[in-house]
């Protein structure tokens, strides 16, 4: 059977070391509940950059990066009746759960101890082909070309799930802190909700960015917003964000942490932060659910992704970028 080319990662490392390497691997063949893809597009993740650069342990070595994939069917294994060849799919972070632990059975999937994620578990996207199990592939709503949902597949779910969790609803004031590709999704599903969307971030382009989307007002972390928020996200990897963001919350209010990685949080003070029922939570991955459900709204919005596309062959300058925080949206590559 004819090879592949793919970014195989051997050993972690710091981007300068080159620890990404195009190399020629085997075609990899689908067991019964998985299909083969051929990738068309992948977005590119910040835990990718974590992945590559060794501040996330990786279980499995070598691995394929690579969790936001947009692509087509081109084999599927045996008794496998969801898709057929030719089918246009989106593989995302979660490769699979076992679907028999507590946590499963109680539909919080995202926290199955047993789940194995794509790109770390399991060979992702930063390849020409990958496998993925059949009931965790999703369609991709017709309206987006690849390059632009494969976004939609990480950064678009984490945040739909986070949107979740802030409990808010129409007519209810939402706050965001940090404006990456999660954030620009985030608030055009949140606006088309009839959300009020409160926008903050240090960065002045950012902020005219949150605007043109559609959030209500934009302002730096250290501002008094408008009004208290019914709700808030951050995705910010900063600790110092949660209390200032803490204090904007109205009364019964929800802060959902929406990153992997958050660095140290300084110490709260009771009355200010939390009293009054104001709760703090994280997300962690996602469910099914939530992967069908921001795909639905997406489409409903309609959502438009802002991109920055990259040939397969510069993965590891996309990275590079995305450290150095010079991306313009999210990162894509494309195998076109
Ligand atoms: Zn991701
Ligand atoms: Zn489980």
């Amino acid at each position: 059977m004819k090879g592949m080319k793919a970014w195989v990662l051997r050993k972690p490392g710091p981007l300068e070391g080159t620890p990404l390497k195009l190399e020629r691997l085997k075609l990899p063949v689908p067991l019964p509940g998985e299909v083969l893809i051929e990738v068309a597009a992948c977005g590119v993740c910040h835990t990718d950059l974590h992945t590559v650069e060794g501040e996330i342990a990786t279980p499995v070595l070598p691995i394929v990066p690579g969790h936001q994939v947009v692509g087509r069917v081109v084999e599927t294994g045996t008794a496998t009746k969801s898709f057929k060849v030719g089918d246009r799919v989106g593989v995302a972070w979660l490769f699979g759960t076992c679907g028999e632990c507590a946590y499963c059975r109680r539909g919080n999937e995202n926290l199955c101890s047993e789940a194995r994620f794509t790109g770390l578990d399991r060979n992702g996207g930063y390849a020409e082909y990958m496998v993925a199990r059949i009931e965790f592939v999703f369609k991709i709503p017709k309206s987006f070309d690849d390059i632009h949902a494969a976004p939609l597949l990480c950064a678009g779910i984490i945040g739909y799930r986070a949107l979740k969790a802030s409990g808010v609803k129409a007519g209810q004031r939402l706050g965001l802190f940090g404006f990456g590709a999660s954030a620009h999704i985030t608030l055009q599903i949140a606006a088309h909700q009839g959300v009020e969307v409160y926008a903050f971030s240090r960065s002045d382009e950012h902020r005219r960015h949150a605007v043109a989307l559609g959030a209500r007002w934009a302002g730096m972390l250290d501002e008094t917003a408008p009004a208290p928020l019914d709700g808030a996200i951050s995705f910010a990897p900063s600790g110092a964000v949660i209390p200032a963001a803490m204090e904007k919350l109205d009364k019964g209010g929800t802060l959902a942490l929406a990153g992997i990685y958050v660095d140290t949080i300084p110490a709260m003070n009771y009355q200010k932060h939390l009293f009054n029922e104001k709760k703090l939570r994280s997300v962690t991955a996602f469910t099914r659910e939530d992967a069908a459900g921001l795909l639905r709204a997406a489409s409903r919005a309609p959502v438009k992704t802002d991109i920055e596309v990259f040939s397969f062959k510069d993965a590891p300058l996309a990275l590079k970028k995305l450290k150095e925080s010079v991306v313009k949206g999210a990162a894509v590559l494309s195998m076109a």
